[in-house]
C-alpha cells in the first residue's frame, strides 16, 4: 500500500520538476526585452550599424572619395556651400580641384550649421614658401567659427608651439610636428564634441577635439578652454547648439581641396536628416519680436546667446533651428515656422505649423 502511494508522490514530483524547468526555460519570454544599451552579449538581435562604403584615400596627384554617408563640403565645383561672415557670395578662388584663399577678401563659412562632428579637409601651402613663423603659410580651421585647429607651413619653420600647424591655437601644441613640406597636399581629420551650456549660460561641458594630420594623431581628445585667439585666452560664451565651420584668410594664398563633413549626430526623431543652416545675426535679428492677430499677441520670438527662440506661452520656449533663410524647426516642440516677409525683406509674420494644422499670425511690433 505504502508503495502505491509512494509512485504517485514521485509522479507528483517529476511533474512539478518538469513543470518548473519548462517555465524557467520559456522565462525569457516572460520577462521584458531588456532597454538598449543593456544588450546581451553577441545578441544577434541586436540593431547592427548602417553600411557606409568608406570611399578611397586622396594621393598628392588627386583627392579621393568621400564617404557615403559624408556630407561634401567642397569637391572642386563650385562654393555653393560657402559664403561671407554676412553671408554674401565668397570671393576666394576656385581652381581645378582646390579653392584658395585671397588676402584681404576675409574667412569663409558654411551655411550649413554643425554641432559634433567628424572633418576631413586637406590644404597646401605655398611653394616656394614666403615669410617666417607666423607669416608663413598661416590659415586655420574654425570649428564652430570659434576654436581654430591652426593651418600653417611648420615644415623646418619656427614659430611657438602652440601656434604651429596642428596646434588648437594658443592652447596645445601639437604632440608632433607631422608637416609636410610646402605645396605637397596635407590632411586634418578632426573628431569634434561642441561644448554643452545652461539655458542661463554657464558651460556645463567643455568641447573636446581629436586631431590627425597626414594620418598621425596630433591632438588627442583634448578639451578646448574656450574661443581660440591670438595673446588672449576668452572664457567660453554660450553659443547655439550648431554653428558653422570657417576657413581663415590670414593674408597668405593657401590651398584647401576634399572637404567633407559627417554630424555625429544628436538629434531627436522630429529633427533627424533636417539640414540646419546658420543665419548671418542681422537677418536673424529681423525675426524677433511680437506675434498675434487683431492686436492681440499669440506667439514671440526672442533672442538669446545667437539663439532663437519661439515662445508660445510666456512660461517655455523652444529654440528654433533655421533650414533656410525664412523657414525654421524645433527639435522639442514638432513645429514648423516660416516667416513671411515683403519686398524689402521687412517680417510681416509668421505662419506656424504643428500637428497637420497651421497658425497664421501678423508681426504686431
Ligand atoms: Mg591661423
Amino acid at each position: 500500500m505504502e508503495h502505491q502511494r509512494r509512485m504517485p508522490a514521485y509522479l507528483f514530483i517529476s511533474t512539478a520538476i518538469i513543470l518548473c524547468s519548462l517555465l524557467l526555460f520559456a522565462m525569457p519570454e516572460l520577462v521584458p526585452a531588456q532597454p538598449n544599451p543593456h544588450w546581451g552579449i553577441h545578441d544577434m538581435n541586436r540593431p547592427k550599424p548602417a553600411v557606409v562604403n568608406p570611399g578611397t584615400a586622396s594621393t598628392q596627384e588627386r583627392p579621393g572619395e568621400p564617404p557615403s554617408d559624408a556630407i561634401v563640403l567642397f569637391n572642386g565645383t563650385g562654393l555653393s556651400q560657402w559664403c561671407t561672415m554676412t553671408g554674401e557670395k565668397p570671393k576666394w578662388k576656385t581652381e581645378g580641384n582646390y579653392l584658395e584663399t585671397v588676402a584681404g577678401k576675409g574667412p569663409i563659412r558654411t551655411w550649413q550649421a554643425f554641432g559634433d562632428c567628424q572633418l576631413h579637409i586637406e590644404w597646401a601651402t605655398p611653394n616656394p614658401p614666403h615669410g617666417t613663423g607666423q607669416g608663413r603659410g598661416n590659415s586655420g580651421v574654425f570649428l564652430m567659427g570659434r576654436y581654430e585647429v591652426q593651418v600653417l607651413d611648420s615644415y623646418k619653420s619656427d614659430t611657438y608651439a602652440d601656434g604651429q600647424a596642428s596646434a588648437i591655437y594658443g592652447q596645445y601644441p601639437p604632440l608632433v610636428n607631422a608637416c609636410r613640406a610646402p605645396g605637397q597636399w596635407q590632411t586634418y581629420d578632426i573628431i569634434f564634441h561642441r561644448p554643452h551650456f545652461s539655458e542661463d549660460g554657464k558651460l556645463i561641458k567643455p568641447a573636446r577635439i581629436t586631431v590627425l594630420q597626414n594620418g598621425v594623431l596630433t591632438q588627442d581628445n583634448v578639451e578646448i578652454l574656450g574661443p581660440t585667439n591670438w595673446q588672449n585666452r576668452e572664457p567660453y560664451e554660450k553659443h547655439p547648439d550648431k554653428l558653422f565651420l570657417a576657413l581663415q584668410d590670414h593674408h597668405n594664398p593657401i590651398r584647401y581641396r576634399n572637404i567633407w563633413i559627417r554630424e555625429l549626430s544628436e538629434n531627436s526623431v522630429y529633427a533627424a536628416n533636417r539640414k540646419q543652416i546658420t543665419i548671418p545675426d542681422t537677418l536673424l535679428n529681423r525675426y524677433v519680436g511680437t506675434y498675434g492677430f487683431n492686436g492681440k499677441p499669440r506667439i514671440f520670438v526672442s533672442k538669446e546667446f545667437g539663439q532663437l527662440y519661439i515662445v508660445p506661452n510666456r512660461a517655455t520656449k523652444y529654440p528654433l533651428n533655421a533650414e533656410s533663410l525664412t523657414r525654421f524647426f524645433t527639435s522639442k516642440l514638432a513645429a514648423d515656422i516660416v516667416f513671411d516677409l515683403d519686398k524689402n525683406g521687412n517680417v510681416t509674420g509668421l505662419t506656424e505649423y504643428m500637428g497637420g494644422g497651421k497658425e497664421v499670425v501678423k508681426k504686431i511690433k
